[in-house]
C-alpha cells in the first residue's frame, strides 16, 4: 500500500517523491501520463545525436545553496554564464539591456552621460523594471526607456503574450529588468548551467529509490476519482494517504468553472549541417519575425562530438485546450487568478490533496524555486522523521 500518490513527474513531483521516499520513508507512487519522466525539463538526443530540450530550453540557475547541493547529489554540471542577445536590425545587443548595451546603442559621450545618470538615480548593480524606468521624467532616462520599450519589450511581449506590456502583470515584465551594471549575463545567480548528462538523467536518478514506484503513460485522472463528498478513490477504493497533484486544476475538475487561460508554444526544430548556426545559445527576436527566439542547443549543453547543429524556433499562441497543445505559461491577472481561486476553494474539501507546481498553482516558477517548494511540502507531509 502506498503512503503518497504524486501525479506528474516534473521537477515538482520528482523532488517531492525523492524527499518523501528517502527522508520520511514513505512509499510513493508517481503517475506520469507522458511516456517519459521529467515534465518540461525532459531532454534527449535527436536523430542526429544532438542533445535537445524537447519542451523548450532550460537553464538551471540559483542562489539557493541547499537546492543546488541537493541536485548535485544526482548530477555533475556543465556550468556556463548564460548570455542572451537580441537581434535589433543589424545589431545584436546584450539582454537584459545593461550599461554595455547602452554603449552599443549611443555614441560615447552621450552614453557616458547617460550611464552616470542611471547610476546616480538607481545605484550601480540595481535592476530596474522597464515600466518603472518609463515613469522617470528626466528626458535622457525617458529616451533610454523609450529605446528599451520599443526595441526590447513591445513586440516581443506582443508575440509572447498577445498583449502589450501595459496589459500584462508587472511581475512578468519585471522578470527581465534593465540592469545598471556591465554584467552581460542573463541571470545574476551564483550557479548556472545544465546537468552534464541532461535533466532527464538527473531526474531518473532521483526517482531511483526502493520506496518509489513510477508508472509512465498513466493519466492520474483515470485511476483516481475525486468524489463530491471529499473522498479520493484510488483504483475504486478510498485512499487515505496523501495526494500531490502537479497537473492543471481546471482539468482535474473537468473544467466545471471554465478553462484557465494559458499561452502555449509551437517549437519548430531545424537541423543544419554547419558547425555553428548563431554563435549564441539564445538569440531573441525583439523587433522582427513571428517567432520569439532561436535556441542553438550545442551552446547550452557544450556538446562537441556531433556533426551539424540543431536549433529551435519558438512560436507562441493562445492555448485552447486542443489535443496535443501544452499549457506553458499561466496568464496571471485579476480575472484569471480569481477563476483559479474558485477551483482551489472547491478542492479544499479534499483534505489530503496538495496542489504543487506551475500548473496546479497557476504560476510561473523557475526550477530552483519549484524544487524549494517541493522540498518544503515534502517536509510538511513527511512530518517527523
Ligand atoms: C519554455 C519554458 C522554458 C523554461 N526555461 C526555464 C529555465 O531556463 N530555467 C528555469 O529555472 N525554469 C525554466 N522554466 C520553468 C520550468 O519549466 C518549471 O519550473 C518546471 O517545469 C516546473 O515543474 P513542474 O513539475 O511544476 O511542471 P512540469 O514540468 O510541467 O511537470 C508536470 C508533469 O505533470 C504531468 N501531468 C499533468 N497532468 C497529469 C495527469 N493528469 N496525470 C499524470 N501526469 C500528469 C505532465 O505530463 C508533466 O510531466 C521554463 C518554462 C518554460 C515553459
Amino acid at each position: 500500500m502506498k503512503d503518497v500518490i504524486i501525479i506528474g513527474s516534473g521537477v515538482a513531483g520528482t523532488v517531492a517523491a525523492r524527499k518523501l521516499a528517502e527522508e520520511s520513508q514513505k512509499k510513493v507512487l508517481v503517475l506520469e501520463r507522458r511516456p517519459h519522466i521529467g515534465g518540461n525539463c525532459f531532454d534527449k538526443k535527436d536523430e542526429h545525436g544532438i542533445w535537445i530540450h524537447v519542451y523548450g530550453p532550460h537553464i538551471f540557475h540559483t542562489n539557493d545553496e541547499e537546492v543546488f547541493s541537493y541536485f548535485s547529489r544526482f548530477t555533475d554540471w556543465y556550468e556556463f554564464p548564460h548570455k542572451v542577445v537580441a537581434q535589433v536590425g543589424e545589431q545584436q545587443i546584450p539582454i537584459p539591456f545593461n550599461l554595455n548595451t547602452l554603449h552599443m546603442v549611443y555614441e560615447k559621450t552621450k552614453a557616458e552621460e547617460m550611464e552616470k545618470k542611471l547610476i546616480e538615480t538607481y545605484g550601480e548593480g540595481s535592476r530596474v523594471p522597464i515600466m518603472k524606468l518609463r515613469e522617470n521624467p528626466d528626458p535622457q532616462i525617458q529616451e533610454i526607456a523609450e529605446y528599451v520599450y520599443q526595441n526590447v519589450f513591445l513586440r516581443y511581449t506582443m508575440k509572447q503574450w498577445g498583449q502589450t506590456p501595459e496589459q500584462i502583470s508587472p511581475e512578468v515584465t519585471g522578470r527581465v529588468p534593465v540592469l545598471i551594471s556591465h554584467d552581460n549575463r542573463y541571470f545574476q545567480d551564483a550557479h548556472q548551467g545544465v546537468p552534464k548528462e541532461g535533466f532527464t538523467r538527473m531526474m531518473e536518478k532521483m526517482l531511483q529509490h526502493e520506496n518509489i514506484e513510477v508508472r509512465t503513460g498513466v493519466d492520474g485522472r483515470e485511476v483516481l476519482t475525486f468524489a463530491e463528498d471529499g473522498t479520493i478513490l484510488f483504483e475504486g477504493k478510498p485512499f487515505a494517504g496523501e495526494v500531490i497533484y502537479t497537473g492543471a486544476v481546471d482539468e482535474l475538475l473537468d473544467w466545471k468553472y471554465g478553462q484557465l487561460p494559458y499561452r502555449s508554444l509551437d517549437f519548430r526544430f531545424e537541423y543544419h549541417k554547419i558547425d555553428d548556426y548563431q554563435g549564441h545559445a539564445v538569440v531573441n527576436y525583439t523587433v522582427s519575425e513571428d517567432f520569439t527566439r532561436i535556441t542553438e542547443f550545442k551552446h547550452l549543453t557544450g556538446q562537441k562530438d556531433v556533426i551539424g547543429t540543431t536549433i529551435v524556433k519558438e512560436y507562441p499562441f493562445a492555448y485552447e485546450g486542443k489535443e496535443g497543445q501544452i499549457p506553458y505559461y499561466a496568464i496571471m491577472n485579476e480575472k484569471n487568478n480569481a477563476l483559479y481561486e474558485t477551483y482551489v476553494e472547491d478542492m479544499k474539501k479534499y483534505s489530503n490533496l496538495h496542489l504543487l507546481g506551475r500548473l496546479a498553482e497557476y504560476k510561473y516558477y523557475n526550477i530552483d524555486l519549484m524544487a524549494r517548494k517541493a522540498m518544503d511540502l515534502a517536509a510538511k507531509i513527511g512530518g517527523e522523521r
